[in-house]
């Protein structure tokens, strides 16, 4: 048995019948990791003793006969941007590189309450800003699938991970896309949840009114089992969602609790009969829409089909706009969040300064990357007066419009579909000196972060020269 092919719903049978340990899954993976990430380079932090501590730990409980919580044993990673109490958390940036947070993450608590064993630490874009996993100030995360070429970005180390059989699941961020996208590009499942489902306390933010933390498996189900275990509302975050138990189509009425695999077992019982899907008039045959992706797309609306899904044309009147909306209002707020790092905490400080302004300029010119730096300055630019109105003003605007756009559309259906991204796998370098070419990757994602809506994405077809694409289901 090839332990690094099962799912993660397949692991949790064979470890609690005792056909496997935690232990050997667990050093499967390091192996794989060992091996592998040389190349692949999906990592930035690996803890060995940690996850094989934990592995031990979760043996004696499995062995125990004891009520095994939902993740027992079940190795996980985390992108770099979720604090992990005692281990290093960088956001691939200079100014975090020996960053050790004090305590975890509430998605990160509600794993290792869950069972999980946190295999360490995934490579990303800096701060979560970008489409391909160069932007690390560390090192290239390289697909699986081709090394040549880009897992997709910002949770890149992620994506890679799961689709190389170094873990069996992993959380990621999406501000724009930053899970569905590179979950596409590694054929693997992404998925987006609504704004406020899982709490955001102890993710670093980029753009704290789009950011959510979010499953990358490799089954939809697995996501969902994931899912049971981090969503739910925090006191510790504000922005995290109280939700009527009535109202909520993701709560068991049996046991008043979330339940994401509930839906997942409805649909399998009573399929997909009956349902509308609206294809948005704006998305088909744009400019820049790669047509192997246009292709895939196709052929999965034909599958959705015979399955009894019925299409409809829908309208999402602002996405001309909604990539410019998008990057004033992210960069805005970027250069707020990132305002804290200032040589001053988290460990980075550059030497050899006379006074503090000097400190603080050259800790934050030295300690940034280059993309960082530019959505601070754009960010600050359309925050200044006498600017605020005519960039961030006129973007919240946008966004409302978006979120109409959307309220209108799922009166005339159940769920949008679109491709994911509009190209597949791009090759390392191919994009890096044009900005807004990478910034047009999440054409497709970033309006659902702008709507606050939750978006899937699900393998649907290999290119021509094998790298996988997505379906995204909003
Ligand atoms: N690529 C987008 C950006 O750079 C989205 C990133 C994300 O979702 N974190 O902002």
């Amino acid at each position: 048995m090839d332990l690094h092919e099962l799912t993660l719903d397949r692991a949790k049978d064979l470890l609690s019948s005792g056909q496997i340990s935690s232990t050997e899954l667990t050093r499967c993976m390091l192996d794989r990791i060992g091996v592998h990430d040389q190349k692949v380079g999906a990592f930035i932090t690996v803890d060995t003793d940690g996850a094989l501590e934990a592995a031990a730990a979760a043996d004696r409980r499995l062995a125990g006969n004891e009520d095994a919580p939902p993740l027992l044993g079940i190795p996980v990673s985390l992108k770099d941007l979720v604090c992990t109490r005692g281990l290093r958390t960088t956001c691939a940036s200079r100014i975090l590189e020996n960053f050790v947070p004090a305590y975890d993450a509430t998605a990160v608590a509600l794993l290792k309450q869950a069972g999980a064993v946190i295999m360490g630490k995934t490579n990303m874009d800096e701060f979560g800003m970008g489409s391909s996993t160069e932007n690390s100030a560390f090192h290239v995360t390289r697909n699986p699938w081709d090394l040549e070429c880009v897992p997709g970005g910002s949770s890149g180390g992620s994506a890679a991970a799961v689709a190389g059989g170094m873990c069996m699941a992993s959380l990621g961020t999406d501000t724009g896309g930053s899970i569905r996208q590179p979950a596409s590009h590694c054929g693997v499942v992404g998925f987006k949840p609504s704004y406020g489902r899982v709490s955001r306390f102890g993710l670093v933010a980029y753009a704290s009114s789009l950011d959510q933390i979010g499953p990358i498996t490799r089954t939809v189900k697995d996501a969902a089992l994931v899912m049971n275990v981090i969503a739910g509302h925090d006191p510790k975050d504000s922005t995290s969602a109280v939700m009527d138990p009535s109202m909520d189509t993701a709560v068991n009425p049996s046991t008043g609790r979330l339940d994401f695999t509930r839906a997942c077992s409805e649909f399998n019982d009573r399929g997909l009969a009956g349902m509308t899907a609206g294809i948005p008039r704006e998305y088909i045959g744009m400019r820049g829409l790669d047509p192997e992706v246009e292709q895939a797309f196709k052929g999965a609306c034909k599958v959705l089909e015979g399955l009894g899904v019925k299409f409809r044309e829908v309208s999402l009147a602002q996405t001309d706009f909604a990539v410019a909306a998008y990057y004033v209002l992210a960069s805005s707020e970027a250069s707020a969040n990132l305002a804290r790092f200032d040589g001053v905490r988290y460990g980075f400080r550059a030497e050899g300064c006379e006074d503090l302004l000097e400190m603080y300029r050259k800790s934050r010119s030295s300690g940034f990357g280059l993309e960082v730096k530019r959505r601070i300055i754009m960010g600050s630019y359309a925050l200044s007066a006498g600017y605020y109105d005519e960039y961030y003003g006129r973007a919240s605007r946008v966004r409302s419009l978006i979120m109409a756009d959307f309220a209108r559309a799922f009166e005339l259906c159940d769920i949008v579909v679109s491709p994911v991204a509009p190209t597949p796998a791009f090759k390392i370098g191919e994009k890096v000196a044009d900005p807004v070419t990478m910034y047009l990757e999440d054409t497709f994602t970033l309006s659902a972060n702008m709507a606050g809506i939750p978006g899937l994405s699900v393998p649907s077809a290999l290119s021509s020269k094998g790298l996988p694409m997505g379906l995204q289901i909003l």
